[in-house]
């Protein structure tokens, strides 16, 4: 009987409200648009009805929210998530609280472990307030321990422990490769990660979904800049999406000095601790790197990232005017933070010349056609799931807007980020 208050009072705590943001402008993501003066009713966690700021409907028990001057959008999709490990001065709870409070409402987690499935479980029947989450089962980059009937075994049981997808961390030869890719197939779970011999087009003939980081298309498109719009029309076909993760070779690029560092979205969250770390760890890459290359550090290392980022840069704009499934993802790493790092990659595919629509897209929408059985996320529809962030200011206007976020709205539960963050909290 105890357990059974307790499930119920923590069952209360993360749905059961319903909710009315009034007088709030729209972003709906799945078309580019900006809905002004709208009211959002939002019924048992899904939105329910959106009429115009004038409408009143007379339903009973709803909370308001005044959206006036407010925006209201889909919630973020980090998708290349990386959940910290033991030795991470920020632990899970924090990690999940910062999404959160910066408005991902969906983590793809590209670090999976048996723990996480039980997280994703209680997660999926309300009883944790946290993000979606998809876990990874990380595949064994051990090629000489591995054959046929072991691969397909492995990739069984990852099955019927219900792991959402296979990661591809490496370290396959490509007779193995072949059986991975083959048991994938069988048993119909995606293989999704790095690509295979760095190669985009090899991935994409073993039938990966996607593939992470920027390197293998922009080795792809050096290889044949000619050929590569056939690639994309290629990927485009067979439905497969690229999470490039620039923010993290961005700041180890060497490219930002320690005040810019220290002024990505998010760091005046973090503690003393964790900053103190992770300067540790970037003047110890730093300082390495310099010894190593001595006066040939600004030849050698900046200024063959600066040219890269640059050919990348062109890269990623035909891949957003070639209508690509992009995703969006800053990765691990010093000076990204759980979820405020979102702002910092939405910076660099602004540098690139993508849209701010298009950027929104790829980080909301692109996500949820991406998990092709999810239908409920990724736009503010009526009938899609009340996962979504209130802005103080349009990010179409200006994409560092994303950084303003008022609260976010998880299965039709307001949160502020205040709230989130335990400042003024009301608990
Ligand atoms: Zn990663």
């Amino acid at each position: 009987m105890k357990y059974l208050f307790s499930l119920l009072f923590l069952t209360s705590l993360c749905v059961g409200q319903n909710l009315v943001i009034t007088n709030v402008s729209i972003i709906p993501v799945n078309t580019n648009t900006v809905l002004t003066n709208m009211n959002v009713y939002i019924t048992n966690g899904v939105i329910d009805k959106i009429v115009s700021g004038g409408t009143k409907l007379p339903f009973k028990d709803y909370k308001t929210i005044d959206g006036k001057g407010k925006f209201l959008m889909p919630g973020l999709a980090d998708m290349h998530a990386h959940f910290p490990d033991k030795l991470n001065p920020i632990s899970l709870q924090q990690y999940l609280k910062y999404n959160l409070a910066a408005g991902v409402t969906t983590l793809r987690s590209m670090r999976g472990e048996e723990s996480q499935l039980a997280l994703r479980d209680s997660i999926n029947k309300k009883l944790k307030v946290a993000p979606d989450i998809y876990v990874s089962y990380v595949f064994p980059d051990a090629d000489s321990i591995l054959t046929k009937d072991k691969i397909a075994d492995l990739i069984f049981q990852a099955k019927i422990k219900k792991y959402d997808f296979v990661k591809y961390l490496g370290g396959l030869k490509t007779k193995n490769m072949n059986h991975l890719s083959q048991s994938c197939y069988e048993y119909k779970i995606p293989l999704a990660g790095h690509a295979f011999n760095k190669s985009l087009e090899e991935s994409v003939d073993l039938d990966f979904v996607s593939i992470e980081h920027y390197q293998p298309v922009l080795a792809a498109y050096e290889k044949s800049p000619d050929g590569f719009s056939a690639l994309i029309k290629k990927m485009k076909d067979k439905n497969v999406a690229v999470c490039p993760t620039l923010s993290f070779y961005y700041t180890y690029s060497f490219l930002q000095d320690e005040t810019q560092l220290l002024a990505h979205n998010g760091m005046s969250l973090v503690s003393t601790q964790v900053k103190d770390q992770w300067l540790k760890e970037y003047n110890e890459a730093l300082i390495g790197t310099k010894e190593q290359l001595k006066e040939e550090f600004d030849t050698k290392y900046k200024s063959v990232y600066q040219k890269k980022f640059d050919v990348f840069n062109t890269v990623l704009k035909q891949l957003a005017d070639e209508n690509m499934l992009l995703l969006l993802s800053a990765d691990e790493g010093p000076f990204n933070v759980p979820g405020f790092s979102m702002a910092e990659e939405m910076k660099l595919y602004s540098k690139a010349g993508l849209s701010n629509y298009e950027i929104l897209k790829s980080a909301t929408y692109n996500a949820a056609v991406f998990f092709a059985n999810d239908k409920n996320t990724g736009s503010v529809q009526e009938g899609k799931r009340a996962n979504l962030i209130l802005l103080n200011a349009n990010p179409l206007d200006a994409i560092e807007n994303i950084q303003k976020v008022e609260g976010t709205i998880l299965n039709g539960k307001y949160y502020s980020q205040k709230e989130l963050l335990g400042i003024s909290s009301t608990k």
